[in-house]
This record gives structure tokens, sequence and C-alpha cells, in this order.
């Protein structure tokens, strides 16, 4: 039974692997709802997730699920201390906290581009979470926790990317990538600075030649007028000795 749960398990990753970029070390945010059926279960999350998934896994939450389970008080105590044990990750509810699956779905906008797991039991969670492509859903069914399966929006979202309708955001990063790595980029910036170099320097560099010529002159006249008050100042001193011998 185990075996071929972790079979599905490896063959879901290699999706969103594939398509969707998600790389190990893989971050598993988790909310109140998880941690309670882990704690009603008895699993040990640190060591099973791991286990289950067969790569290293990072359990994450954030300070809206924790203050949430806060305010539930002593029914959800054990899923508080699990939770806590978890690292927060930020969220943008610093000042205003908003309720915990709210502030987990917005984790996970705009193309999850953290590449994070989702885990819980609430059911409304999961349908939002499943609408939008790329990101895995975990649950724990009887005990046991369960990677789902991608979801047809992320199936489709997949195709259409295959037949050329779309460009998922994994993918512009990977032309990025291949293109830097062949020196397209760098090809381009040379380009444009030697168009820069042979259209820009001859009639300036001229001007400040000329600028220069006359500055050296002006300076050396000036050196001239400080030579000669040097000299007034020495007849000066020479004319008052003078006057003081004579008087
Ligand atoms: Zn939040």
């Amino acid at each position: 039974m185990k075996i071929t749960r972790q079979k599905h398990a490896k063959k879901h990753l290699g999706f969103f692997r594939n398509n969707f970029g998600v790389r190990e070390p893989y971050q598993i945010l988790l909310d109140g709802t998880f941690c309670q059926a882990a704690l009603r279960g008895r699993i040990q999350l640190r060591e099973q997730l791991p286990r289950y998934l067969m790569a290293e896994t990072q359990l994450c939450t954030t300070r809206c699920v924790l203050k949430e389970l806060e305010t539930l008080g002593k029914d959800l105590y054990g899923a508080k201390l699990i939770a806590q044990k978890c690292q927060v990750r930020n969220c943008p509810h610093f000042k205003n906290a908003v309720s915990g699956s709210e502030c987990l779905l917005s984790m996970v906008e705009d193309g999850n581009p953290h590449h994070y797991f989702l885990a819980t039991q609430d059911q409304n969670l999961s349908m939002k979470v499943k609408k939008k492509p790329g990101i895995p859903l975990m649950f724990i069914i009887q005990n046991t926790i369960v990677l789902d399966k991608p979801s047809p929006k992320a199936i489709a979202f997949v195709r259409a990317v295959e037949s050329g309708q779309l460009v998922s955001a994994h993918e512009k990063q990977s032309i990025k990538q291949l293109k830097e790595e062949q020196g397209l980029v760098r090809d381009l910036e040379q380009r444009r600075r030697k168009r820069r170099k042979v259209s820009g320097p001859n009639p300036l560099s001229c001007l400040k030649k000329k600028k220069k010529t006359q500055d050296m002159n002006s300076s050396a006249s000036e050196k001239k007028r400080k030579r000669k008050r040097i000299r007034n100042r020495s007849t000066s001193k020479v004319l008052s000795e003078k006057q003081n011998a004579e008087g």
C-alpha cells in the first residue's frame, strides 16, 4: 500500500517539477486544520512528510495562521504547538491579520512564485487552490498524508502551454536563463556599447582639448601674477628697510 502511495506522489511531484519549477527543499505551508488533523492522526509531520515525498521538506506557516489558532483557544492548543514549530514566512498582513485561509491563498497568488505546497483540511480553501494552476495540494485522509493529483485546471494550463497558447512563468525564467548562458544578452549589450563609441567621442574630445589648453594658459598667467606680487612685496620690504635705516 505504502509503495503505491509513494509512486503516485512521485508521479505528481514530477508533474509539478517539470511544469511549474517546484524544487527541493519542498516548502509546505500548513494551516491550523492540517496541524489539527496531524495531531489527531498521531502523524509526526517532520518525519513522515520527507519520507512520503522522498525529499527534504520545510514546514512553514504564517503569522495570520498562528494568530487564528491563538484566538480559537484550548481546543486547538496542540495544533498551535505544531504550527509554532514551523518556519514563519512573511505575509503581507503585518498590520492587520486576516483569516488563515485568506492569508495562505495570498501566499500562492500570481503563479505561486515561491513554489509553496499548501497543506489544509479546509475544503473551501482546497477548492480555491485547485482553481489556480501550479500549487501542490496536501491533506490528511484516514491518518495518512496525501499529495493530491494535479487539478484539472493545472492539467489544462500545462496543455495550453504545450500547444503554444501560453508561456508559463517557469518557462519565461528558463528562457531568460538559457539566453544568459549562451551569451545572447551580453552580445546585445556589447553591440549597444559599440554603437555609442562610434557615434560619440570625436567632436566632444576636440572641444575638451581646446578648453584644457586655455586653462593651462590662464593658470600660467596666474603664476606670473603671483611672482610679480612677491617681487613687489620684496621691493616694498626693501624700501621700508631703507626708510628705517634712513630714519
Ligand atoms: Zn497573513
